[in-house]
């Protein structure tokens, strides 16, 4: 009889998105033509031409071995001033730096780093896939704090604090957030803030959407509040905001006292970020910026293009998304469950949507649309959506 493999593992559970991406990879193999607005990385365009360049270059220069595990010290610095110009956070790129092979890596050491056997993560729900993982993976107990569709998702103190126990020890911040594509209010954050400290919590910020914002929404990193800054993890990278995915490049800033701990974890996983990456990184943060402000205008005019559309449909309604490249359209009037209508849509309207439960409980009732696809696809698909519904 073969051992039985860990229980640890076995308590994470695949992603609830699988029925549906195994069916529309089906049906697109058949040759229908999918709309799919399920995705997580933008089409916009490929990886910018001077990115590629960077990286082509490294390769032929030989900058084919492994870097220091923190990785570049050219990039830590672009880095580290990238944070202190954008979001008011001062680390020092010797020591205060990680380079990670993409943002996942650096959620995941931050919390293997952060929280003992049985020690508590407060995860805002709905939220992104991976945190709930990450924490069992860790050997951690995820608690999940349900927010409100009525609030439009707003966080609040009183909602945190119900949750507390004496083994909490870690609360997950996401803003912009997926899937809501609520933008965090300062006030939200300070509220984070004050249940941090009160209850000496580490606190790990995931600001990867952070240039994706429309009107007059502006992010703030939690870990430039007063005396946040010793008990943050601030993580992002360079996968959505430089079409760079596949690179898998991202990057954390912390403390030394903690950054001396995440980087054993990386150390033996994975050692460093691929090193050609790296100079494409390098090549992203000193390149010019025009790109990033073209997606994010392309995708505010794509915003309005589908939650108007999504407004129009009968039993569903939309919030106009603050930020991220996600509407979250709560569809409960339609009386089915999140899974029966994205199920629904793919057979009938070939177009592909996620499920809002695949973010948690309270995601229940809504489904993600990624708003990533050309306009005139949007409009085709909301064209579809009409028809069926
Ligand atoms: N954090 C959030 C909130 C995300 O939505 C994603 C990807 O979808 C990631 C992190 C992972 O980013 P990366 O591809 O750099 O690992």
């Amino acid at each position: 009889m073969l051992p039985s493999p860990s229980a640890r593992v076995a308590r994470v559970e695949p992603a609830a998105t699988l029925m549906i991406t195994v069916k529309t990879r089906a049906l697109v193999q058949q040759g229908f033509d999918v709309i799919n607005l399920g995705g997580g990385e933008t089409d916009f365009g490929a990886t910018p031409p001077h990115i590629g360049d960077a990286t082509k270059k490294a390769i032929e220069e030989g900058q084919t071995r492994y870097t220091e595990s923190r990785g570049l010290s050219k990039l830590r610095e672009a880095i580290a001033s990238k944070l202190m110009e954008e979001n008011e956070l001062d680390f020092d790129p010797e020591t205060e730096i990680i380079v990670t092979p993409g943002v996942k890596m650096a959620v995941f050491a931050a919390i293997a780093s952060t929280i003992d056997l049985g020690d508590e993560a407060l995860i805002l729900d709905p939220s992104w896939v991976s945190y709930e993982p990450s924490v069992r993976l860790a050997g951690g107990v995820p608690v999940r704090v349900s927010l409100s569709k009525d609030e439009y998702f707003r966080v609040n103190g009183a909602k945190l604090r119900e949750k507390l126990t004496p083994n909490s020890r870690l609360l997950i911040v996401n803003s912009p957030n997926n899937p809501t594509g609520r933008v965090y209010r300062r006030e939200e954050l300070e509220a984070i803030a004050d249940v941090a400290s009160e209850n000496n919590l580490f606190i790990l910020s995931d600001e990867v959407y952070e240039a994706f914002l429309y009107d007059a929404h502006r992010h703030v990193s939690v870990g430039s509040l007063p005396d946040m800054a010793a008990r943050t993890i601030t993580v992002n990278g360079f996968s959505k905001v430089y079409a760079m995915t596949g690179f898998r490049l991202g990057y954390l800033g912390a403390k030394e006292s903690l950054t001396s701990e995440i980087l054993k974890v990386q150390q033996h996983i994975a050692n460093c970020a691929t090193s050609f990456s790296q100079y494409g990184g390098i090549g992203a943060l000193a390149g010019p910026q025009g790109f990033v402000r073209q997606m994010v205008e392309a995708f505010h005019e794509r915003r309005d293009i589908l939650t108007d559309g999504l407004n129009s449909l009968a039993g569903v309604s939309c919030h106009r998304p603050e930020g991220t490249y996600y509407c979250f359209p709560d569809i409960s009037k339609t009386n089915m469950s999140s899974m029966e209508f994205a199920d629904m849509l793919l057979d009938r309207a070939r177009v592909a949507v996620v499920p809002g439960i695949a973010f948690g409980d309270s995601g229940e009732g809504h489904v993600r649309m990624a708003f990533d696809n050309s306009a005139p696809r949007i409009q085709e698909a909301l064209e579809r959506m009409s028809d069926v519904l």
